[in-house]
């Protein structure tokens, strides 16, 4: 009985005495707020930032550690796992324990273990880079743990000790660059942004034609980098510009006015270049006296409601699919025309997951005449990630890819039209289908196929 008391901390029965406590202490705030960095009151002796050794977790983040069973559900929901990447968010509170165990003898020996230098966690001992970087935050490995345990978050603060060391590498390096300098992930011109908009007669943008501020708006429409540069994005955006022109909602736009929202930057771990695009559009909106924000981009969505209250940006924010079903339940936007087609939808990772916006996009379909939804097997909660989130759409991913994992489950359904509520979802899977070589599927944004059958009733 001593030897397994003795044994049981270093044990995956450890969680016998764990589990309660864990499950008691639950991270009860917004799923998609990353913690900041407090950069203004660092610690004289602090020389890293993130989470590179043992004195860098938390206490839960230990308590996580000696509290997970290795029931692996987490990893049977991993998209990198089940593309055969290194990454299994099993094994990585499973190294922390084990690191724990080993390295965290440092604390009591004043930075030596066995007469060594304690080794850091992110390295080719512990936790490899590759492991780290394959993970695109989709979040299904917190959202499938019954103990609570948050390997997301740990592995969010590693990738930030790498960035902040100077250990990010390949094609992200330039993306946050451009972000740094333009503002935008691909380094067009700030002044380019959104010229779409000029084409767009009686649209209200905030710095033109004596308009000042918000004051006067019910909503700012944030459209996002995608919506602002991207020829596909352009699209989405302009759909759902002209739906909220027809159903009369009083908005203006930003147009170069926007920027990045740092989403990108913040989980690939560049938590400085974060912060200043996060402070400077709370100043641009804070200063423009905006309230209420519609952002059809979810990760855009999900920083402006869930991170930028963190420097003080507080606004009330909707996602267009929640604006665009209310305004459709209020008969002041018809669909009409019919869609005959089989449509299958997508939950995106950082819109349902994150946000639990499940029901709205499926009515919003639903309401459509003639349209019938398909169901994917992986849907809500389980959703199955496209593989953009994270900063991954701005790296290399080696095959299998996770975007054409997630496309084949699609194919298997053999709907007419995807439908998509996010900009790098349907970017990933445009690329996936031209993959397979499937030219018969459409892949779409709901607001797209909403104008199809709104517009049609008014010509
Ligand atoms: S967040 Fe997603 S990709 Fe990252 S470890 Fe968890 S399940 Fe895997
Ligand atoms: S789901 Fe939770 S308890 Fe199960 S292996 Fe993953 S982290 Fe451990």
């Amino acid at each position: 009985v001593l030897d397994f008391l003795n044994y049981l901390p270093y044990s995956k029965h450890s969680h016998v005495f764990t589990a309660i406590p864990n499950v008691f202490f639950q991270n009860l705030k917004p799923r998609g707020a990353l913690k900041p960095i407090d950069f203004e009151n660092v610690p004289d002796d602090l020389d890293h930032f993130g989470a590179g050794k043992i004195q860098d977790f938390t206490w839960k983040d230990i308590l996580d550690a000696y509290t997970c069973t290795e029931c692996g559900r987490c990893t049977d929901n991993c998209p990198a796992w089940h593309t055969e990447k290194p990454l299994s968010p099993r094994e990585i509170v499973v190294k922390l324990r084990h690191y724990t165990s080993s390295e965290g003898k440092e604390l009591a020996n004043g930075g030596s273990v066995n007469g060594r230098q304690a080794s850091t966690i992110p390295g080719p001992e512990w936790v490899t880079e590759d492991e780290l970087w394959a993970c695109t935050s989709c979040n299904a490995c917190v959202e499938q743990c019954p103990l609570f345990i948050d390997q997301m978050g740990k592995i969010m603060e590693m990738r930030r000790f790498l960035t902040l060391e100077g250990r990010l590498t390949g094609t992200a390096v330039k993306t946050l660059q451009k972000l740094q300098t333009q503002g935008n992930p691909w380094g067009f011109s700030e002044s380019d942004r959104a010229k779409w908009l000029s084409g767009y007669e009686g649209l209200n943008v905030i710095g033109e034609n004596g308009i000042e501020d918000a004051s006067a708006f019910d909503y700012i429409y944030w459209m996002g980098c995608y919506g602002g540069y991207d020829p596909r994005g352009q699209k989405i955006a302009q759909s759902v510009v002209s739906l909220l022109t027809q159903a009369g909602v009083n908005f203006a736009v930003l147009g170069p006015m926007e920027s990045c929202t740092g989403d990108p930057a913040r989980r690939l771990g560049e938590e400085a270049l974060y912060q200043m695009l996060a402070t400077q559009n709370i100043e641009t909106l804070n200063g423009l006296k905006v309230k209420k924000v519609i952002a059809n981009c979810p990760h855009c969505f999900n920083t402006i409601k869930n991170e930028y209250p963190q420097f003080g940006g507080n606004y009330e924010v909707i996602n267009h699919t929640q604006l665009l079903n209310e305004l459709v339940k209020q008969g002041r936007l018809k669909p009409t025309k019919e869609i005959n087609q089989g449509v299958a939808y997508h939950d995106p990772c950082y819109l349902g997951r994150y946000n639990r916006v499940f029901d709205e996009p499926r009515e919003l379909l639903q309401s459509i005449p003639g349209l019938r939804l398909i169901e994917l097997d992986r849907k809500r909660e389980r959703s199955f990630c496209c593989v953009a989130g994270g900063g991954k759409i701005w790296m290399e991913e080696e095959a299998p890819r996770v975007n054409w994992n997630r496309f084949e489950e699609v194919e298997s359904k053999n709907p007419d039209t995807l439908a998509v509520a996010c900009y790098f979802c349907d970017t990933m899977f445009e690329d996936a289908s031209k993959h397979a070589g499937n030219d018969k599927m459409e892949i779409k944004d709901i607001s797209v196929i909403l104008r199809e059958s709104v517009e049609a009733d008014k010509s």
